[in-house]
């Protein structure tokens, strides 16, 4: 058997095949649950559960708190220090591993929306034992720490999981419109006049700048040469200096629209990413990672999503907005 088997001494039954390879294998679950087991660091815990038939054998678990904890009964294999930070560790993370060992696909995702705090899945209690369990989703702060501190927040996973695909569907389609929409209004032909018109008027600045430093500098040697006095070479001097401070702000504006055209047409990677999952017909942690900051769960089966990247949407409908507005007064 493995080594869990050897070291730990114990009878872990085996779900793969009781093959050498398959043996040593470790899955999430098992060391989720060996992190959790506080018969590692030495202690004995009775009345986890109790047989409610000896007829029926079946076996129902008590609540943490009246568990019977000996401490310190056998020879530790890790120490106390080091399970307690393993425990503070697994409660603190955002990231919560579902009872199977998996990764919740809403992982650091889903919070509550009154405490913040992220939300745990647990049975549904009137489905313990049924085949087909329903799951939900209650504020962490409520299940595990005080109910005094926040309230249950309790919503079914099956319409958690629907109102977020609806939710992530509907952005992602408003996202596309507005992509379209975006492509409409900044038509290349006009964006590439109006690049070639900045052009020009930064070449046309950039002349005068220098057809104002040359008048200095020949100012500088009329003066020296004795055609102008001082007074005169002071005054002039100083105009030609404006002058060129005015043609500097100038170019540096233009130079800047100039930059504003280039990225229109450039391709926004935001946008991408959304049009990555269009046509999608379930969620997976991906898009969630990809598309979602947090999904606010409210007491009333109401949630909150925040999406990522909207500045850039609301940015990209400001835009069309204004673009929309010169198209409307036109016609009008
Ligand atoms: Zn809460």
């Amino acid at each position: 058997m493995g080594y869990r088997n050897k070291v730990l001494n114990q009878n872990f039954k085996l779900k793969r095949p009781n093959d050498e390879k398959f043996a040593y294998l470790w899955d999430p679950a098992t060391i989720l649950s060996i992190l959790k087991s506080q018969v590692y660091c030495g202690d004995v815990i009775q009345s986890k559960g109790k047989l409610i038939s000896y007829k029926v054998h079946k076996h129902i678990k008590n609540p943490k708190e009246e568990w019977v904890i000996v401490k310190n009964m056998h020879e530790p294999i890790i120490d106390r220090e080091t399970f307690e930070k393993v425990q503070k560790a697994l409660l603190d993370r955002d990231v919560k591993a579902n009872q199977d060992g998996t990764l919740s696909i809403y992982a650091g995702h889903l919070k509550c929306a009154d405490c913040k705090m992220s939300m745990t899945k647990r049975v549904g209690s009137k489905y313990k034992g049924k085949p087909r369990p329903h799951y939900h989703y209650a504020c962490s702060t409520y299940c595990r720490k005080s109910k005094d501190l926040c309230t249950k927040h309790l919503i079914r996973d099956d319409i958690l999981y629907e109102a977020i695909l609806k939710a992530v569907k509907l952005q992602i389609s408003l996202v596309i419109d507005i992509d379209t929409v975006i492509k409409e209004t900044t038509n290349t032909k006009q964006v590439d006049f109006r690049k070639e018109s900045l052009k020009n008027s930064i070449k046309k600045q950039e002349i005068e700048y220098e057809k104002q430093r040359k008048l200095k500098k020949s100012c500088y040697e009329d003066w020296k040469l004795g055609v102008i006095d001082e007074t005169d070479y002071y005054e002039y001097n100083q105009s030609y200096v404006n002058k060129m401070k005015k043609l500097e702000e100038q170019i540096l504006y233009l130079k800047e629209e100039l930059m504003e055209c280039e990225s229109l047409k450039s391709n926004n990677e935001w946008i991408e990413k959304f049009k990555k999952y269009e046509n999608i017909t379930e969620l997976s942690r991906n898009i969630i990672d990809d598309l979602i900051d947090n999904i606010y769960v409210h007491e009333d089966n109401k949630i909150t999503i925040k999406f990522n990247y909207e500045d850039e949407y609301k940015t990209a409908i400001e835009y069309v907005k204004a673009n929309n507005g010169i198209e409307i007064s036109s016609v009008g």
